[in-house]
């Protein structure tokens, strides 16, 4: 069996925290690999404005090429739609027929998992890792997983990780302000960010 972590986003653009987190749960969960896996449609996300997916994608390639283990992932792209988890995991059993997979996530994400499509299914079936940053709604993390444990007899693995305070929010503003963003971007993405024009303020 293949052990492969999935860290799915709306990577508008993706940052440094994304690839601590991505990068933690290969080395502290024995993951072989971890697909960087932009959503076509986030669920309660659909009608947010978001970069195209094409630019989204691309620069999940271009942060993945410069991390060992990470590799970026058209799955929900191409298969259209509204990006649910519990299709995804199930179009990717398909491709990668020996593959176990762990679904990365932070917490914001974590504590709704009882409410996404399926989620009680999921949460019965699929390891869960969980990235956390102290501080950050410590309390109801720590409730959610006593009670998926309880409840779903969820297998949740809560990281170790560094703690980046960077949001996509920020990076998004400080390039429409022309202010840097090489400290929060891997060099690869910033460079696709200029080079494309993105999240300039339209005139
Ligand atoms: P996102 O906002 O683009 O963020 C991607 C992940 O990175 C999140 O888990 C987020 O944690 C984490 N993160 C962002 N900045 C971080 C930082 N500085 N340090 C540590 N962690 C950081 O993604 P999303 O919209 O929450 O979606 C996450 C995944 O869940 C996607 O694959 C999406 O399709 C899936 N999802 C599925 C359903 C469904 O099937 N019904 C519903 C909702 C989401 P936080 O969660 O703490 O922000």
């Amino acid at each position: 069996m293949h052990k492969i972590g999935i860290l799915g986003g709306s990577f508008d653009p993706i940052h440094c925290g994304h690839i601590a987190i991505a990068t933690s749960a290969l080395e502290e969960c024995g993951l072989e690999k971890v697909l960087l896996m932009p959503t076509k449609n986030q669920p309660f996300k659909v009608g947010k404005h978001v970069a195209d997916e094409m630019d989204r994608l691309n620069m999940v390639k271009k942060a993945a090429e410069e991390n060992d283990g990470l590799l970026g992932s058209s799955c929900e792209i191409d298969y259209g739609g509204i990006s649910y988890t519990y299709n995804t995991l199930k179009e990717l059993e398909k491709t990668y027929k020996d593959g176990k997979f762990y679904f990365i996530l932070g917490t914001d994400a974590f504590i709704s998992l009882e409410t996404w499509y399926m989620g009680k299914e999921l949460l019965s079936s699929t390891p869960f890792i969980l990235a956390v940053r102290p501080g950050y709604k410590e309390s109801e993390r720590k409730v959610a997983v006593e009670k998926y444990r309880q409840k779903y007899n969820a297998d949740i693995t809560v990281l170790n990780n560094p703690i980046l305070y960077i949001s996509s929010t920020e990076i998004r503003e400080r390039v429409e302000k022309g202010e840097s963003i090489s400290e929060l971007v891997p060099k690869g993405v910033e460079e696709y960010i200029v080079e494309h024009g993105l999240y300039k303020k339209e005139n």
